[in-house]
């Protein structure tokens, strides 16, 4: 088999297939000079794939001709090589690599092209910067960690598409190229050169297609799916991101969750980790009572508030309001903080108005010890724990919407901020294990206090509660949503909800987000009009994928998970983008920048 005719030679085996029992046998290996050390007669040369790498052979005294074409390899040469598999002696074996017990005596050796010296090495131990290996993905990529994130990304798409698919349900594509209806986030706008000063946008998200699917009668459909959005930049934000999307007719949402535990449950596995089901739930009020936060970390010990613990005249001396609760954060295995500590700390709890922090338990303890020990039993505190409390101000300032969702929120924050802050000593985050949870029952409308308006908090086709629907204008705040978000660990994987199908309904919600009837119909008059064909009951959430991935991948950022991704900034540091266009080309879209 001469290595000229490489048009007929085919690769036989993977570079990091081989094992002892294929000793013996002659095998054909395609792939990259991972590394080559030469020790003047015998040369050995790592030939790396996608699968790993396999030691190859050169010995002059065997081949001369062909120990001379292998000292002219450099790294990351792309070669094809010709051997015998042979078992290594037990002095040489390497037990680190899965290939370790063999080599490949090669015969022919083909180099099938060069490389520039690269800007680092795929298997340095030492990670380049970050612009560097993004300006240089496809390298960055070829490195294990990097083949490893993104084959475990597609056997997690494969896994959710397969069991998805495996229960009816469908995957439709929806447009990229679509109207702008912004649904919180700016959109991308893609100026139309057909029809100068039109644009079509890039979806936040295919929610309208989607819920106008179920109208089409398609009544399980899901999409991994990306989406766009303009929003301020963020460490751990992407422009562009992907989703796993879907909606069903005719569902109560338990029906969604049973749907999303089942794929959740195929996505872990394909990547080694086995889920319970079915998760806990949780309301919005009792995740705020309880954890001050709506995406609670169930790792950590609960909020309680222990303002029993105190009469009111001691807290009237503490100038906290009576009426407000009492919130004790406890953390285990902190052990009690310094001064000093202390201090470090006051800047993640802030400068608040609605809440105070007493963070010096010993010196409340001189002045109240029998209400500190009652708190101290209430919140079940061992001695090495880490104990503190936030309360509402007895003079309150303007009176909020919810003054002790406040004093919860504060705690809530405080508490994820010293968890974080002492990840190494509790070490509640290093146990691993899998912490999922379903909050439901989200309030309808959040406050705007800057615009003075109700917004959607989640979006504006939640369905409320029934009971809750003769209060949408007499008082919207207390209205809760038929909407649910899906959390892990204290990070809130996907959002949706039991959407309107009812197009009053749904002008009432419009009404009630201060849209007149006039640009409601400007804006969403074409679903406005599809809500009046016969529209089905329907719901539905999305997911983020990269989340997903990069959590069951170990990895840092989303980055990691990501084949090609922006920056930051929003910079694609590979390709270069975004750029100024030619003149030529702004003018053919009518377009001036200004
Ligand atoms: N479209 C929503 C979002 O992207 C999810 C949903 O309600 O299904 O957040």
């Amino acid at each position: 088999m001469p290595l000229d005719f490489l048009g007929d030679l085919r690769r036989t085996h993977m570079c990091g297939e081989l094992r002892a029992e294929n000793a013996g046998q002659q095998v054909v290996l395609m792939g990259w000079v991972n590394r080559r050390r030469d020790l003047g007669n015998v040369i050995f040369i790592d030939v790396r794939d996608r699968t790993g790498l396999t030691q190859l052979v050169f010995d002059r005294s065997d081949n001369h001709a062909l120990h001379e074409k292998a000292s002219d390899l450099r790294n990351e040469y792309v070669i094809a090589a010709i051997g015998t598999v042979r078992k290594r002696d037990a002095k040489t074996t390497n037990r680190n690599i899965p290939t370790g017990e063999i080599e490949v005596v090669v015969k022919e050796l083909k180099e099938l092209n060069e490389s520039k010296v690269p800007p680092f090495l795929p298997g340095d131990p030492v990670l380049a910067n970050e612009e560097m290996r993004l300006k240089y993905r496809y390298i960055d990529l070829r490195r294990e960690p990097m083949q490893y994130n993104i084959e475990l990304r597609h056997k997690i798409a494969l896994a959710i598409r397969n069991y998805l698919a495996g229960i009816g349900f469908f995957e439709i594509e929806t447009p990229f190229m679509t109207r702008s209806t912004p649904e919180g986030a700016r959109d991308y706008l893609v100026p139309s050169r057909v029809y100068p000063g039109e644009f079509y946008a890039l979806p936040q998200s295919p929610q309208l297609f989607k819920q106008i699917l179920m109208i089409s009668g398609f009544d399980k459909y899901f999409q991994i799916v990306r989406c766009f959005r303009d929003e301020d930049l963020r460490a751990d934000r992407q422009p562009e991101f992907t989703q796993i999307d879907l909606e069903m007719s005719f569902p109560q949402p338990d029906r969604v969750f049973e749907v999303v535990e089942g794929f959740l449950t195929a996505a872990f596995k394909a990547a080694g980790y086995e889920l319970q089901t079915p998760f806990p739930r949780m309301s919005y009020d009792e995740a705020i009572r309880q954890y001050g936060i709506d995406k609670p970390d169930l790792r950590l010990p609960k909020l309680t508030d222990v303002r029993s613990a105190f009469t009111p005249e001691q807290l009237q001396t503490l100038q906290l309001s009576a009426e407000l609760p009492v919130v004790a954060i406890r953390i285990p295995k902190i052990g009690e903080l310094s001064r000093k500590e202390r201090d470090e700390n006051r800047p993640l709890f802030g400068e608040r108005k609605d809440a105070r922090l007493i963070d010096d338990i010993k010196r409340l303890e001189k002045s109240f010890p029998d209400a500190v020990a009652k708190l101290r039993e209430m919140s079940g505190a061992q001695p090495d724990d880490l104990l503190v409390l936030v309360a509402g101000p007895a003079q309150q300032e303007a009176a909020a919407t919810r003054p002790d969702y406040a004093v919860f929120m504060a705690a809530g924050q405080f508490r994820v901020e010293l968890a974080r802050k002492y990840a190494d000593r509790h070490h509640a985050f290093h146990q691993g294990g899998f912490h999922m949870l379903w909050v439901t029952d989200f309030a309808m409308f959040e406050y705007d206090a800057t615009e003075k308006r109700w917004n959607a908090a989640h979006h504006p086709f939640t369905s409320p509660h029934e009971q809750d629907m003769d209060k949408l204008e007499s008082d919207p705040g207390s209205v809760r949503a038929l909407a649910y978000d899906v959390v892990l660990n204290g990070t809130e994987l996907g959002s949706g909800s039991i959407r309107i199908h009812r197009q009053d309904i749904q002008k009432k919600i419009f009404r009630a987000l201060g849209m007149s009837d006039e640009e409601a119909q400007a804006r969403f008059g074409f679903f406005l009009e599809a809500l009046e064909y016969g529209t089905p009951p329907h719901g539905g959430i999305a997911l983020g994928l990269d989340r997903i991935v990069m959590i069951l991948a170990g990895a840092e950022s989303l980055r990691e998970v990501i084949p090609f991704p922006k920056t930051a900034k929003a910079v694609d540091l590979m390709v270069d983008a975004p750029t100024p266009v030619s003149e030529g080309q702004l003018k053919e879209l009518g377009i001036k920048v200004r």
